[in-house]
């Protein structure tokens, strides 16, 4: 409820497929926004049982399958999330997760192809204990996407070799909660991963309140890596040097996507 900006969830565009990860609240109506078509996702990823990162993943999927009329595409998840663990979950009904055509359940240590990508499933440390990070092997280098986590060095070690690392600072500096990382663990994460570019995601309120650029500017001029705060509908190219841009909005009154 204290989301001002999005969560951090993201399209990935790689060696030919689309992957949604983690659609959280506003991901449908943020897909409008920039007239992306919901048909061409290829996999949905949901990486743990908090609804800051599943609460719209059934509508992606009926997305993906043509609003439930043609089964398509690839569904991911660990076990709260499609299967409920301990209270937890499941989070996307048994029908949704019927109109994929494939169905994988994810764990810590797996090595997987998410529609073609090949991906590093890793370890979190994190109130549902299934919850997993990621790096998918894009082919214009890793992107890691550590998903929520306290911090270890063991954590930020697994994320070593990453080109871009998407770390979710849920709070400023000297405001650690449990199960999430802090300004404070964003300096040692970084100087463990030292990737190109580190971008925050996953930012609270009071991490907003207290200036979310000036604390990533502080994590940059310690560490010498390149990090920036994450904004909504940011874009991430990995070309060459990793550019960063806002993907456009569709201004047209009719959005092709609509055209069934
Ligand atoms: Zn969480
Ligand atoms: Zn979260």
């Amino acid at each position: 409820m204290f989301q001002a900006r999005s969560t951090g969830g993201f399209l990935l565009n790689a060696l030919g497929s689309w992957v949604h990860v983690d659609p959280g609240p506003g991901a449908l109506v943020n897909m409008m926004r920039i007239g992306y078509n919901l048909e061409n996702t290829d996999g949905i990823v949901v990486s743990h049982s908090h609804p800051d990162h599943y609460s719209d993943a059934e509508v992606a999927i009926e997305g993906m399958s043509r609003g439930g009329w043609v089964r398509n595409g690839k569904l991911y998840g660990t076990k709260s999330v499609l299967c409920g663990h301990d209270g937890l979950g499941p989070c996307i009904s048994g029908y949704h997760q019927h109109l994929a055509v494939e169905k994988h359940l994810l764990k810590a240590g797996d090595r997987v192809s998410i529609c073609g990508i090949p991906t590093e499933i890793t370890a979190t440390i994190h109130s549902d204990p299934c919850n997993v990070g990621f790096k998918f092997n894009t082919g214009d280098g890793i992107v890691s996407y550590v998903s929520d986590t306290s911090y270890s060095e063991e954590i930020a070690k697994q994320h070593e070799g990453a080109r871009i690392l998407l770390l979710p600072i849920t709070t400023p500096s000297g405001n650690r909660i449990e199960h999430h990382l802090c300004t404070d663990d964003a300096y040692d994460f970084i100087d463990i991963v030292k990737p190109e570019l580190a971008v925050f995601v996953h930012m609270g309120i009071v991490m907003l309140r207290r200036d979310a650029d000036a604390q990533a500017a502080d994590v940059e001029k310690a560490t010498g890596v390149r990090t920036v705060a994450g904004k909504d509908l940011m874009t991430l190219d990995l070309d060459n040097r990793v550019e960063i841009g806002s993907a456009p909005l569709y201004k047209e009154s009719w959005n092709p996507a609509w055209n069934i």
